[in-house]
């Protein structure tokens, strides 16, 4: 099955068994906009649970906070998203289509990496063992005209979207012959700079009312907290704040599923740190996030990091942690290094200090920031489409399963009656009671077993604990592990030590 299949089918996997729903589906849905159902709901919260876990419960230095979507305007005004959250689009004649022209150029880049793989694919068959991709990269004519192709439309990206030159921006569009994907068409508008927040009002009449800003992100909650937390927490430098919760954002491509929401979910952590020492910890995040995705068991070559080749203004170091999703490597998180930005900028528009006296030094300072940004839903996005698989089994029936890490897993376990009758409902009843307080659990009694099986392996369900005649007699059950399969007979009193074991909290 190719990639796009595959992601059309995770897709409607999502929607038919609860875990997600375009959002007012009975008005034909609303765009980019999703809800999440039942077991999208519960797969969800583990992920949060799970980050959260993470980040706060296990590092003593870092807490937690909940700050309001809701902030005071001028704080918008600070973090240079008035002026500056702005993306460069760009509108094709034929199709009617609005692209973000960074995006264009990025994908043609892409277009150009992939001539490159497949020339070094060919390559590598040709001469076999000896093969040195990197060697065959730097001297092959062909290929060394792309690699440096690439470096120069890199250049001028970020020479254009640095100064802002939205025509010299349009020219290389021109220049590189990019044509829209849908038409095919080069027939394209000037590049455009929009603002991506959303805006409301807030007062009781139209005359008293002030425009707010549906936050579109939730770093600066915790920016304007700082000092409250600092004081009120007792907090020493170096120290972290994170904060999950919904941002919002009017995405002008606005496609991909829950890759690209206009209003979704981020986790995010601020960590403050002496002046000076932010590289260091910037190192130490980047290693840290990463080791977080790679132990939840997801395969390590479905990730790589890249490197920011145009820095947000607040910025002096960053890089994304990307994703292999369906449709390709895509940021999944971000790690920036903030420099003192947003606090100095905060200062300035408040007239109020934001500093921290640092006892060991005997003086006040604003510290640096190094944050760690990741989406929610697409995290949910990774894990889903990581965990779908329709697998061809040795009897020659096939599957779909979903090989969600059983941490965070809908339901831990299914607990089925082999029958409807003689009390084996009853008994599987007694069973759950006994676990429900621990694990979510699901009862099925309706079905053969073979059928119920499947529906638990195509909702992730690591577990199902099967009652039969014999559990009425000695107090034992099956139990059936989702990846593999394989079925065993374990005494009543020993499914809550295993289900721990395997699970972990
Ligand atoms: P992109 O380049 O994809 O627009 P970004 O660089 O603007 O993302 P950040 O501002 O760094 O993203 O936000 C941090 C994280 O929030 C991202 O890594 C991503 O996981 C998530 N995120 C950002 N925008 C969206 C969105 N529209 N829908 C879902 N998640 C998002």
């Amino acid at each position: 099955m190719n990639q796009e299949d595959k992601f059309k089918n995770v897709i409607s996997h999502a929607k038919e068994y609860g875990f997600v729903f375009p959002s007012s589906e009975i008005y034909d849905g609303l765009s980019a906009v999703y809800d999440y159902g039942q077991l999208g709901a519960e797969l969800k919260k583990n992920i949060r649970d799970h980050w959260w876990k993470n980040m706060v419960q296990m590092h003593e230095n870092i807490v937690g906070i909940d700050a309001a979507i809701f902030m005071h305007p001028t704080t918008w005004k600070a973090s240079g998203h008035v002026d500056a959250f702005n993306d460069p689009l760009i509108d094709n004649k034929d199709s009617k289509k609005r692209y973000r022209a960074d995006v264009l150029i990025e994908d043609h880049i892409a277009k150009i990496e992939s001539k490159i793989d497949k020339e070094v694919t060919k390559a590598e068959k040709r001469f076999g063992e000896s093969f040195d991709p990197v060697m065959y990269k730097e001297t092959n004519p062909r290929v060394k005209g792309y690699v440096d192709r690439i470096k120069v439309i890199e250049e001028r990206m970020k020479r254009c979207l640095e100064a802002e030159d939205l025509e010299d921006l349009k020219q290389l569009i021109i220049d590189e012959e990019i044509v829209d994907p849908i038409s095919g068409s080069r027939n394209w508008t000037d590049v455009r700079q929009f603002n991506l927040m959303f805006s409301t009002e807030m007062g009781s009449t139209a005359e008293g009312a002030s425009k707010i800003y549906l936050r579109p992100e939730t770093a600066q909650g915790i920016f304007v907290n700082f000092l409250n937390v600092q004081k009120t927490g007792r907090m020493k430098i170096p120290f972290g704040i994170a904060q999950t919760g919904k941002a919002f954002r009017n995405e002008i491509v606005a496609r991909q599923f829950i890759f690209r929401m206009r209003e979704f979910e981020q986790m995010e952590m601020q960590f403050f740190v002496k002046p000076g020492t932010e590289m260091e910890w910037y190192a130490y995040w980047k290693n840290e996030r990463m080791q977080w995705h790679l132990d939840l068991g997801m395969p390590e070559e479905s990730y790589r990091f890249h490197d920011h080749i145009k820095l947000a203004h607040y910025a002096n170091a960053a890089a994304d942690i990307e994703f292999k999703f369906p449709f390709g490597f895509k940021e999944l998180e971000g790690i920036h290094s903030r420099t003192d930005f947003d606090l100095k900028q905060h200062e300035e528009h408040s007239g109020k200090k934001l500093q921290y006296f640092d006892p060991e030094e005997n003086k006040n300072y604003v510290p640096y920031v190094v944050e760690t940004s990741i989406g929610l839903d697409r995290m949910f996005l990774a894990i889903l489409s990581q965990a779908y698989e329709e697998e061809k089994l040795e009897d020659g029936t096939e599957r779909t399963v979903l090989r969600i890490p059983a941490k965070l897993a809908p339901y831990k376990v299914a607990i089925l009656p082999l029958l409807k009758k003689d009390g084996l409902p009853d008994k599987a009843r007694e069973v759950i009671n006994g676990l429900k307080g621990a694990f979510m659990c699901q009862y099925d009694e309706k079905d053969a077993i073979g059928r119920r099986y499947r529906r638990q392996d195509a909702i992730g369900t690591p577990y199902a604990v099967t009652i039969d005649h014999q559990t009425l007699e000695d107090d034992t059950v099956t139990i059936r592990e989702r990846d593999t399969m394989e079925q065993k007979r374990v005494h009543i009193k020993e499914l809550s030590g295993i289900l721990h074991e395997n699970i972990g909290a």
